[in-house]
């Protein structure tokens, strides 16, 4: 297999030779912002919804993308030719750019830097698929959403980090953080969904959440099949006590969850109304067609 190729400000380097500076702000106070994102038979997934996050992403934080958005979006496109990919993970990111050792950004100059990385990724085994995750709920907090808004997709994960490290210790996977009010907000990297009586339930974006892009099309799809979704505010309870769970999240995808810190969900087998959005989510990504950022047609 030929050596994939990175991109890093309008150029294309083999990956061993991929390199940022060590004054990059990225690296040296996790300053800057980033997606993941994937590609299906040669069609950049949810393309727009990423790049608005991204974007929006960077406005928060005040960094300047050089990069128009439909700039961004062939950026993808020629990563995924460049690696003779079809089906991609991408992890887009945009740092302050190099500064000096001070934490001000004046000194990093005006513009981010852009950096584009196209791989494969499988993050779980095809059987968790079919058989569920089992999850735990961990000590470490949310960060708080007046600290750094989690709609914000920033380079800072260390929260989430050391919640995964639970996870680890506890001997799972993936793990369910609570806000700062004790709430139920989302895992490490993934959006969390219940079912309770037909109705499929996500915590909202006042739950100290990501936004996924997952997330939004799950309950899109959950509408459009005549289910009711629903947002509310959720406690350790009502996972518990629900009839079926499950994640949504770019690099996993859909995945049921059937156990939470030892209660069995639904029998400890996924439920139907997660198997058939499975089933949509599905082929909802074999039809996707991208239909462009701004206005811009689709690729094909
Ligand atoms: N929550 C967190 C903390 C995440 O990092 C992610 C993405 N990895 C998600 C949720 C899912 O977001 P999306 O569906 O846009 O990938």
């Amino acid at each position: 297999m030929p050596e994939s190729h990175v991109y890093i400000n309008g150029e294309f380097c083999p990956k061993g030779e991929a390199k940022v500076s060590v004054y990059d702000h990225g690296f040296l106070y996790g300053d800057g912002v980033f997606e993941g994102i994937r590609a299906y038979h040669g069609q950049v997934f949810l393309c727009a919804e990423h790049l608005d996050r991204l974007y929006e992403g960077a406005q928060c934080l005040m960094i300047k993308i050089p990069n128009s958005k439909k700039e961004m979006r062939d950026i993808l496109y020629r990563c995924l030719e460049k690696n003779g990919l079809q089906d991609a993970y991408f992890r887009l990111v945009v740092s302050r750019g190099p500064g000096d050792l001070g934490l001000s950004p004046k000194k990093c100059g005006e513009w981010g830097s852009v950096v584009c990385i196209c791989a494969s990724i499988t993050l779980y085994p095809d059987s968790l698929y079919q058989k569920g995750l089992e999850v735990v709920t961990v000590a470490v907090p949310r960060a708080h959403p007046e600290t750094l808004n989690p709609r914000v997709k920033s380079l800072n994960y260390l929260p989430n980090i050391l919640a995964k490290i639970e996870g680890h210790n506890a001997g799972v996977e993936e793990v369910v953080m609570l806000n700062h009010r004790g709430e139920v907000s989302e895992c490490s990297g993934d959006n969390l969904f219940i079912v309770k009586d037909g109705v499929v339930k996500t915590p909202p974006p006042s739950a100290v959440i990501l936004e996924g892009c997952s997330r939004n099309l799950v309950l899109r799809l959950a509408r459009e099949k005549g289910l009711e979704a629903a947002q509310p505010t959720l406690a350790r309870y009502d996972l518990y006590t629900a009839d079926e769970c499950f994640l949504t999240g770019t690099a996993a995808e859909m995945i049921p969850v059937v156990k939470v810190d030892g209660r069995v969900i639904g029998g400890g087998r996924p439920g139907p109304v997660t198997q058939g959005l499975l089933g949509d989510f599905r082929r909802y990504i074999q039809e996707y067609r991208d239909p462009g950022v701004c206005g811009v047609s689709g690729h094909s």
